[in-house]
């Protein structure tokens, strides 16, 4: 049945356009006319500005679960990934479709409409499949189902723990065992309409050199996403070096994994070439600044990528934060801190990031505008909160990209369908319950 909402501002072509009605069939934008200034009789008010839905191109959503914990006392990225890897050994298909339903539910509340599930905890502890051989992914799908949100599910080839070395007792249920046997596994995974399935291959640390390419083809051959953790720690370069003489970039280059289907994940610490090779292969850079501060990885060239041709997408990775607003303005505010001048990134370019660009890194190049015959995914934030209000709705996108947070979300519609009216998740009443349950239950006496 059609149904048609009226927005008091929109973001329509990369500007703010005041009274627009969208018409929605099938899930789908089925017309858009603008300079309505009265909502029509029957209509759903959309009132502040109603953006594309946000796409979260980087997701583990078991790593929620370290919000707080993580935080405690200090460590290094290598210690926080000890307890990481303490929190992935106690979930099961049962308890990770509880918890990651939960995140869902929160990235909904925060405008996300499609999240890219880099997953690669495939098998039960041990790395013993289990009966339905995808039942981790599977519950991911389900989850992303319940939270009304669509997903990519990014399955994750991961057969080392370093160069030459096999899987550590925590790795041993991420691991296939070779790339041929991941290919198999990952082809019985079936799409629908909210889900679409690519590939990952989880870094050059993680899947050895002679085996990226089976990953890159399987990708290939399904025209299917791909995507890659790249430099994210200068110890990752050195060893990379060490083994093969070349980057990580350079390694992924000459396997045949970068391009426009391609995403490389943080990109931190590149060298020019590096920058080149990304750029000059179209491959999209997925920036997730609050992980990386968080894991005090260090701040990627991205103003450098992107003008070397690489489109940017935006993750929130760990889960430190949910809220794509703040994701968006530390790739430009973190750039100033960097370069010590303002002006790298326009609130219209980090929004396309967010939105579009976004979406097309995680195989939906159709989604993230709002135009006649794309999914009818959008997101409404209040121009009237304490952070919002003030500045004219012709500045709204400023306004949403430098103050606005997750809490200003005030409607999110997906696939036409209202997911989040008035700040209240309608497909999962108690988020923070939820939260709070699942995670209370998997970290007792962590
Ligand atoms: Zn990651």
């Amino acid at each position: 049945m059609p149904v048609t909402y009226h927005a008091e501002h929109a973001w329509i072509g990369g500007t703010v356009v005041a009274g627009v009605v969208i018409e929605v069939a099938g899930g789908r934008v089925s017309g858009v006319r603008t300079g309505v200034a009265t909502p029509p009789p029957g209509v759903t008010v959309l009132r502040g500005l109603t953006l594309p839905g946000l796409a979260n191109a980087h997701s583990h959503a078991f790593h929620r679960a370290l919000r707080g914990i993580a935080q405690r006392g200090s460590g290094t990225f290598w210690t926080w990934r000890d307890t990481m890897y303490d929190v992935a050994g106690r979930l099961d298909p049962g308890t990770y479709l509880d918890l990651a339903t939960a995140v869902y539910a929160e990235m909904a509340l925060a405008g996300i409409t499609c999240v890219g599930e880099f997953h690669y905890l495939h098998h039960a502890p041990g790395g013993t499949p289990y009966a339905g051989q995808n039942a981790m992914g599977e519950a991911l799908i389900e989850a992303a189902a319940r939270a009304g949100i669509r997903i990519t599910l990014l399955d994750t080839c991961y057969l080392s723990a370093g160069f030459g070395a096999p899987p550590e007792r925590h790795q041993l249920r991420f691991s296939d065992g070779d790339a041929a046997a991941w290919a198999v596994r990952a082809g019985e995974l079936k799409e629908r309409p909210h889900a679409r399935i690519g590939a990952a291959v989880h870094s050059v640390r993680a899947v050895p050199a002679d085996q990226i390419a089976t990953v890159a083809e399987w990708a290939a051959g399904r025209a299917a996403p791909l995507h890659v953790h790249l430099s994210e720690q200068p110890a990752e370069n050195e060893a990379c070096l060490a083994a093969h003489g070349r980057t990580p970039a350079a390694l992924l280059a000459e396997r045949g994994a970068l391009g426009p289907r391609t995403s490389a994940v943080h990109a931190t610490h590149l060298t020019g070439d590096d920058i080149a090779l990304l750029g000059g292969s179209a491959t999209t850079v997925c920036m997730c600044p609050t992980t990386e501060r968080d894991l005090a990885d260090g701040i990627g060239p991205a103003a450098d990528l992107a003008a070397a041709g690489s489109p940017i997408s935006l993750g929130s990775d760990s889960h430190a934060v949910i809220d794509l607003f703040e994701e968006a303005r530390a790739v430009e505010l973190d750039e100033r801190l960097r370069t010590l001048r303002r002006g790298h990134w326009n609130a219209a370019a980090l929004l396309r990031a967010a939105t579009e660009d976004g979406h097309a890194s995680l195989g939906w190049p159709e989604a993230g505008r709002i135009e006649a015959g794309a999914p009818a995914d959008f997101v409404t934030v209040a121009l009237d909160s304490v952070r919002t209000a003030g500045p004219p709705p012709s500045l709204g996108a400023e306004t949403a990209v430098f103050a606005a947070s997750a809490a200003d979300v005030r409607h999110v519609v997906v696939n036409g369908r209202p997911i989040v009216r008035d700040g209240a998740h309608l497909l999962v009443t108690d988020v923070p319950g939820e939260l709070s349950r699942t995670i209370t239950h998997l970290t007792a006496q962590l």
